[in-house]
């Protein structure tokens, strides 16, 4: 028994070794793409739940790495924890408000959300340089909406409390992200301060077939209205979610039923040609 336990601990710690060797080389990888302005802002269209028109962009991120466009579930984490995210960030979010004030001057109403880690978000300089940089591309705050992953919101509450309502008092929006994930309990939601709920993907793509009003996606919509936010449903694939959701009066629709995230180049034809995506 010894024998084999020995031999276990050896096979763990070469695989421990490979791990530790690949985050090295990864984290060195994003180093040189924040050097190289390899991250690059791709947008997903919101759109009116009524009219299917364009509302609002949804900012993702995007590697433009060895040839190929990573998403950001392969360099989000491992920014974080080495430490660049904040360098990331500052690189999508220069190049996403120079795109979005040339957007702006077509379609003053477009809103902008972008996706803030809790990491970021607490770092005490957060908002003033969040405010230099919309000032500098002369973004008004009012256009724009911070997402904030209900799960982070609910592990970070003291603190996130404070900072939901300096982004308040600056006129910044506030989303939260993938709600319904998060496991809040409702009597949080009451005391913080955002504008809108996006209802999580898992629990639109659980509409189908008869709707009798008790699938989550219809509860949530339901209990935004109460709480007279704004409410998003992201994941729409279907004529008919789209249908049901906006039956249920959600307000925004989003999902690749209506687009992909898309270039900026892409987004620049969509507005230059008008308003339907
Ligand atoms: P999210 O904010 O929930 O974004 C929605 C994700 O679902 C996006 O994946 C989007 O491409 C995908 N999606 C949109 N419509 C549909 C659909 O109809 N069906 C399906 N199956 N998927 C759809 P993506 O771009 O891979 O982003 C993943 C997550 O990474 C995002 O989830 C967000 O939490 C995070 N993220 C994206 N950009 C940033 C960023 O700049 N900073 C930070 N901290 N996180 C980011
Ligand atoms: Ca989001
Ligand atoms: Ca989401
Ligand atoms: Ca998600």
């Amino acid at each position: 028994a010894k024998k084999v336990a020995r031999s276990n601990y050896q096979f763990y710690s070469v695989e421990l070794d490979k791990d530790a060797e690949f985050k090295i080389e990864q984290e060195s990888a994003i180093a040189k793409g924040i050097k190289n302005s390899e991250f690059i802002p791709y947008y997903q269209p919101v759109v009116n739940a009524q009219s299917f028109l364009l509302e609002k962009l949804e900012m993702l991120a995007r590697w433009d790495h060895d040839g190929e466009l990573a998403g950001p579930h392969q360099f989000i984490a491992t920014a974080e924890e080495a430490n660049l995210i904040g360098k990331v960030c500052e690189q999508l979010l220069q190049k996403a408000f120079r795109d979005f004030s040339s957007w702006l001057e077509k379609m003053p109403s477009l809103t902008l959300s972008v996706n803030i880690s809790v990491l970021q978000l607490i770092e005490p300089e957060f908002i003033d340089i969040f405010l230099c940089s919309l000032k500098r591309f002369n973004v008004p705050p009012i256009n724009v909406e911070i997402e904030i992953t209900e799960s982070s919101l609910v592990s970070n509450l003291d603190t996130m409390k404070q900072t939901l309502l300096d982004l308040k008092s600056h006129g910044i929006r506030v989303a939260i992200d993938d709600f319904g994930t998060g496991y809040s309990s409702l009597s949080y939601l009451k005391h913080l301060s955002f504008d809108t709920i996006k209802v999580d993907q898992k629990f639109v793509s659980d509409l189908t077939g008869n709707i009798d009003g008790g699938e989550l996606a219809i509860v949530i919509v339901h209990m935004a209205q109460s709480l007279q936010v704004n409410c998003v449903a992201e994941g729409v694939e279907t004529a008919e979610q789209a249908r049901i959701l906006a039956d249920a009066g959600c307000h925004q629709l989003q999902g690749y039923y209506f687009s992909k995230p898309k270039s900026a180049r892409a987004i620049d034809s969509i507005i230059e040609a008008g308003v339907s995506i």
